[in-house]
């Protein structure tokens, strides 16, 4: 099972990190020991002293496929989630500045809790969905998933003519703006539309 994250795939969170707006997806990858189930609660690592929420819609891919046509990818994928993409921005920065990958500050343990799934049937539309997170009770972060650059058909697309998308394989579709930063002792709570789907207590 492999993890695969967009990012910058929504204007407002691509120019609030003076991101230049991408004519094409981009991703890149996190281990599958990154992922933090079951309203597990995330301790905060010694090595970053930044770590910022990405509130995101994930889907699961229930088939394998290579080369999918935009039309038939929402055949793919039946069950949606929400996941939190822990970034530690201190380190993401010096991999910028430098020009390296960004792995360190994306794929550490437990860098993308992740809700239980619901099936895509209890949306009426993918492609407007509203992403929510609380952090102590306040709303900290809120988009939708029509402002997505590139839909979730168009990633699934993208993605399969370099990857092979497996049964199983999580995609991480990119956050709206409002990311910010998670303090020990916080507890986020995060919503597809209503539906508050995953916890995080910080510690
Ligand atoms: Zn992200």
């Amino acid at each position: 099972m492999k993890i695969i994250c967009i990012g910058r795939n929504y204007i407002d969170h691509a120019k609030e990190l003076n991101n230049p707006v991408p004519q094409e997806p981009v991703f890149f990858m996190k281990p599958d020991t990154a992922l933090l189930l079951k309203n597990q609660p995330f301790f905060y690592p010694e090595f970053s002293s930044d770590i910022h929420f990405e509130t995101e819609l994930v889907v699961r891919i229930k088939k394998v496929g290579k080369h999918i046509q935009e039309k038939f990818a929402n055949t793919y994928y039946d069950e949606l989630a929400v996941g939190i993409d822990f970034t530690a921005r201190d380190l993401q920065q010096k991999c910028k500045e430098k020009g390296l990958p960004w792995e360190i500050a994306k794929g550490f343990d437990h860098a993308a809790p992740l809700s239980k799934f619901v099936p895509k049937t209890e949306f009426q539309n993918v492609q407007n969905i509203n992403l929510r997170l609380d952090k102590n009770g306040k709303t900290v972060q809120q988009g939708n998933t029509k402002e997505m650059l590139f839909s979730v058909d168009q990633i699934i697309a993208y993605i399969s003519q370099f990857v092979t998308l497996k049964i199983g394989d999580l995609i991480f579709t990119g956050t709206p703006a409002g990311v910010g930063p998670i303090a020990i002792g916080d507890r986020l709570e995060a919503y597809l539309d209503d539906k508050p789907l995953l916890k995080v207590d910080v510690k």
